[in-house]
């Protein structure tokens, strides 16, 4: 007889390029884990399932994302207890009937979240459809880095999967169990996890020129920070003999801002430097595979990856809260720098690109800081979760205070 497939929910929100990133990695991991045995579907459920204005945080996002203040205002007033919790009882107001059916219609085996804002309301939804019985089992796996927003942490769930030692102390710290956390690393796409091609076989694949010093340029999946700006200042460095009156190259992956795309498309640039202005890249991996050194934001997605190629990392721009501990996550390690100052990032990597040594020495702490196996790793204990060879203590039905309340009214 033929078995069902084992249904997966991704619950997630595209506030930048990192969930949906580490979506397609548990994806695949599962494909490569357990063939044929399961069927995953990702839904932004803020976008598709909310009402107004819930379902706008991906604008949201993008705006607070280019201007900081906001961010910051935005990140504190979520942690901020009282806050959190008027923000959070709103929320299941406003979404719960919808993130139900949303919920009853994938009638998932287990649910996987990979957004800090994807506990609350699904949980509250699991305990109303009699979670103790039905048993679907809810992990979340983070994927920030070097730090993490309470959101992410809900003492219900049955397994919290963090990537580094910082954000396991913030779990504790939110009240989770030991034994409800797992450590492993950043869940991170098939591409990243075994050595890739030979750059110079890259390098000709992507049409890029070969037997030059390359840097790469990205500002995560939404193209933030002054991209323009930084690559203006690496081509003159690099023009200036920074890379030893050689000729060098450098590639510009704008991500979804098309505008800047369009900006960088306009300039001429220094001709010993090749530069190579790119939109939305699906290919990442060899991208970076074909690069020397990256120049990027301080998202945890894009250091993670990076380190597994062994690039070293200039970092010129962070989230305030959320991105922050990912500067030291960088540094500390010793496979890279934090520069505001496109001048002095302009400088400092061309000095890389320059120095052979350095950028040895550098590639081997972000080699040795790199988890390639991390992905495998956390789709093997959902794995256990999910095919029953790991029982899930009963819980108790707890009753929603939405239903309770819904009842009072009736
Ligand atoms: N990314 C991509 N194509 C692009 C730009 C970015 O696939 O053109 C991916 C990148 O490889 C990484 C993610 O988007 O996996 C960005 O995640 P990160 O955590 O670095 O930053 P976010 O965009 O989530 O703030």
């Amino acid at each position: 007889s033929e078995k069902r497939k084992k249904k997966v929910l991704i619950l997630m929100s595209d506030t930048g390029g990192g969930h949906r990133a580490s979506a397609q990695a548990l994806e695949a991991a599962f494909n490569e884990l357990f063939p044929n045995q399961v069927e995953c579907t990702t839904v932004d459920i803020w976008t598709d399932f909310a009402p107004w204005p819930y379902n706008r945080f991906v604008p949201a996002y993008q705006f607070m994302a280019k201007n900081p203040l906001y961010w910051k205002a935005f990140w504190e007033y979520g942690k901020f207890p009282p806050s959190k919790w008027g923000t959070e009882e709103l929320s299941n107001l406003a979404c719960h009937h919808r993130f139900k059916d949303c919920i009853e219609d994938q009638d998932p085996d287990l649910i996987i979240s990979v957004h800090p804002l994807c506990q609350d309301v699904p949980l509250r939804v699991l305990n109303t459809l009699g979670r103790g019985k039905r048993q679907i089992p809810f992990v979340t796996v983070v994927t920030d880095l070097g730090g993490a927003h309470p959101t992410w942490f809900h003492k219900e769930v049955d397994l919290c999967f963090v990537p580094s030692d910082p954000v396991r102390k913030i779990a504790l710290a939110m009240g989770l169990k030991h034994d409800q956390i797992r450590q492993h690393g950043l869940p991170i796409r098939p591409g990243f996890w075994k050595a890739g091609k030979d750059k110079g076989q890259l390098r000709r694949e992507l049409g890029l020129a070969t037997g030059v010093r390359t840097a790469l340029v990205v500002g995560g999946g939404d193209g933030i920070g002054n991209l323009l700006e930084i690559t203006e200042s690496l081509a003159s460095a690099l023009a200036a003999g920074g890379s030893g009156g050689k000729k060098s190259q450098v590639v510009v992956v704008c991500g979804k801002n098309e505008e800047m795309r369009r900006n960088l498309e306009r300039r001429t640039w220094p001709p010993s430097v090749n530069v190579v202005v790119k939109g939305f890249v699906n290919n990442m991996d060899a991208w970076m595979g074909a690069s020397d050194c990256i120049v990027t934001k301080a998202g945890p997605g894009t250091i993670a990856e990076a380190s597994t190629r062994g690039l070293p990392v200039m970092l010129f721009n962070y989230l305030p809260g959320q991105e922050e501990g990912n500067v030291p996550f960088v540094v500390e390690n010793g496979f890279g720098d934090y520069k505001k100052d496109p001048k002095a990032i302009g400088e400092v990597v061309s000095g890389w690109l320059m120095s052979e040594e350095v950028r040895e020495k550098m590639s081997k702490k972000a080699l040795e800081a790199s988890r390639p196996s991390s992905t495998t790793n956390i789709a093997k204990e959902i794995g256990d979760l999910l095919f029953g060879n790991w029982q899930l203590p009963l819980r108790k039905d707890t009753e929603d205070k939405f239903n309770i309340l819904l009842k009072k009214l009736m």
